[in-house]
């Protein structure tokens, strides 16, 4: 069976069941709006050919009283790599078709020339491979490589990525080249929001955003059951609210932005000014703060004050039931959440509001996981 054959309504069939089954037909007929006979027509190649599966015993749907059989997709069907790029580092995870993870490891990134990270990438698929190889007869179907930036999924190509100097890399090309495996890439936040959809903070919830704090400022948009990138693939950009308040240059150039102020370097560079030490660490910062000092203290709050206007913009806009707040700098959260909190009540309308705030530590891995959920979901649908 080729894949590039399957309708659109196998995609649809498919992802419905990755991240809602085991489910009965009738049920996949339901969140899907397809006819029974449309699913059973989807369904019986994707069962031939070991894509998806019956499992248990039937069960009694109420409709017709008729028993109906479960179907769900195997697991063991296919295996993934998903990487997570980091400004100097690299993340990988081996997954099966569901994204449970099944190994893996971390590499240090020399430079971030893009054909040092790309022969990186292979090294760490590599060894992922290898432990694939160990857990099982299956080879890799696919790689799912999560980078932060303006990434174009559907052609493959890093347009923009400040954090590594990168400007129109035609990433998955080169990662498929180096590797001899299919790959697609995805901006790593949208990446992280997918594996949160699926089977994280954001499972069960129609509507939701993470937003991440750290090196930068990023937020994935979960609308109606769907990771949205926008036309032009740079929906979330939120660190890039011009929220304004500061003449500090933002790594996009401008001014005003929330990233200006509230990612980790643009704290860390406050605090300096605030206190004098042009040697400051965040990590001297976070202690200083702990102890009370007030200046650093006022710099945790400013930048607490940009996030909360960040995501009262992010509540007024699409009105999400949560907001999982990730990154590296939740690890200081303490420091900011009271900030965030009151500005947020003050500027979420009405009862966007009510949209519960999480906080939630995710290891690189998990983004890295997301990668190789992207890579699983894209099976029947290459380019969307
Ligand atoms: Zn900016």
């Amino acid at each position: 069976m080729s894949l590039a054959d399957q309708p659109p309504a196998a995609a649809l069939v498919f992802q419905t069941l990755l991240q809602h089954g085991p489910l009965s037909r009738a049920e996949v007929g339901r969140r899907t709006g397809l006819s029974p006979g449309a699913v059973t027509k989807v369904a019986t190649p994707l069962i031939d050919d070991g894509w998806i599966a019956e499992v248990g015993r039937p069960t009694v749907e109420r409709a017709n009283g008729r028993p109906a059989t479960l179907i769900a997709v195997r697991a063991e069907r296919a295996r993934f790599i998903g990487v997570k790029v980091t400004g100097d580092e690299l993340i990988g995870v081996l997954a099966d078709l569901t994204a449970q993870p099944l190994a893996s490891r971390r590499a240090a990134l020399g430079s971030r020339d893009v054909g040092t990270v790309v022969a990186a990438i292979a090294r760490l698929v590599d060894q992922l491979r290898a432990a694939a190889g160990a857990a099982g007869p299956d080879g890799i179907h696919s790689i799912g490589v999560a980078i932060s930036g303006d990434v174009d999924g559907q052609t493959g190509t890093v347009q923009y990525s400040p954090f590594l100097d990168w400007r129109r890399v035609p990433l998955a090309q080169l990662v498929e080249s180096a590797t001899g495996t299919p790959t697609v890439i995805e901006n790593d936040v949208r990446a992280l929001t997918v594996a949160e959809q699926w089977f994280g903070a954001g499972a069960g919830l129609s509507s939701f955003a993470v937003v991440t704090v750290g090196a930068g400022i990023g937020a994935g948009l979960s609308i109606g059951g769907r990771v949205v990138s926008g036309a032009h693939g740079v929906a979330g950009e939120i660190g890039h609210l011009p929220v304004g308040g500061t003449d500090r240059t933002c790594t996009c150039g401008n001014t005003g932005c929330v990233e200006a102020v509230a990612s980790t370097h643009a704290i860390t560079e406050q605090a300096r000014q605030a206190t004098g030490d042009p040697e400051l660490t965040m990590e001297k910062a976070v202690r200083l703060a702990h102890a009370g000092d007030p200046a650093v203290r006022a710099v945790f709050a400013r930048a607490g004050h940009a996030m909360g206007l960040a995501l009262a913009s992010v509540a007024n806009l699409i009105g999400p039931e949560r907001i999982i707040i990730s990154g590296e700098g939740v690890a200081s959260y303490d420091l900011f959440a009271d900030q965030i909190r009151q500005t947020f009540a003050d500027h979420a309308f009405g009862a966007a509001a009510d949209c519960d705030l999480v906080v939630r530590p995710l290891p690189f891995e998990e983004w890295a996981r997301g990668g190789a959920a992207v890579a699983a979901q894209r099976v029947f649908a290459p380019l969307k």
